[in-house]
């Protein structure tokens, strides 16, 4: 197999990988670490697609495994998150320039969120690899906005989806309270978003400089009114963006 100049698809939740896996074509499953890992094309590019697990410890699992195993040379990362930053809202999408570890905390030995041993708190993500996923959003989402019913935009009070670019910050929590999601606010004034795998997988790029992209569309406000219906937007809202996203991505 051609592993030279695969991209990995990935995601945190099964909703959210679901639409990519139903235009895979010539896909075969493969069992690894209890993960499934689907390997096939996409528009005619070698693709394999797996389901990160949820947390950082699953995500750099299955990192390390895309690369090592599956000879992935590039990873893109798509799933929901909690909005952080004012003007972050439901059904926006934010594309990671940066991740960060926000239960990183190795104080006093050393500076709050820094990752001892690398000197850094903050992963870049791949800029080329960004650039082109930013563009993918913006050639493939008003449509699958449009196309949102009237029912589902209602459901969610989604509006025209504003693309936000900067910093997310993951860890081992999903944030549902006013309380945390302003100790995030003050703490780390910049961070757009919050979810729980994409600093893992930066971290893992950037051991082996592999290039990633992490694009999320914010499904709750990580508040006490963070939406009940989690099952409903990421089947009617989030996996649609993503599938519509990769495949633009894909067919450049
Ligand atoms: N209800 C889901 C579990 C969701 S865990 C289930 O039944 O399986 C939350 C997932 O969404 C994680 O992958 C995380 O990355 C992302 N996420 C969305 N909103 C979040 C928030 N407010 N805080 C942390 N992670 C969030």
């Amino acid at each position: 197999m051609n592993t030279t100049n695969r991209t990995a698809l990935v995601s945190a939740l099964h909703d959210e990988l679901s639409g990519v896996l139903a235009v895979l074509s010539g896909a075969q499953r493969h069992v690894v670490a209890g993960r499934e890992f689907w390997v096939g094309e996409l528009h005619g590019q070698p693709v394999v697609a797996v389901l990160s697990g949820i947390g950082k410890v699953a995500a750099a699992t299955t990192a390390t495994l895309l690369i090592e195993r599956f000879g992935a040379s590039r990873i893109v990362f798509t799933g929901v998150a909690g909005g952080l930053g004012p003007g972050v809202r439901v059904g926006d999408l934010v594309l990671a320039r940066s991740l960060l570890q926000h239960d990183m905390d190795a104080s006093p030995l050393f500076p709050r969120h820094e990752v001892p041993g690398y000197g850094r708190a903050r992963f870049d993500t791949d800029p080329a690899l960004s650039d082109a996923l930013e563009l993918a959003c913006l050639r493939g989402l008003e449509a699958v906005a449009r196309d949102l019913s009237p029912a589902t935009r209602e459901a969610f009070g989604l509006h025209t989806p504003q693309l936000h670019q900067g910093l997310i910050a993951s860890g081992d929590r999903f944030v549902s309270s006013q309380t945390e999601s302003l100790r995030l606010q003050t703490e780390l004034p910049d961070a757009l978003a919050v979810e729980m795998e994409g600093a893992a997988f930066a971290q893992v790029c950037h051991d082996w400089q592999v290039p990633l992209a992490v694009l999320r569309t914010i499904s709750d406000r990580a508040d006490d009114t963070a939406h009940v219906d989690f099952p409903r937007f990421l089947k009617e809202v989030a996996s649609q963006y993503s599938s519509a996203v990769l495949n633009s991505l894909m067919s450049t």
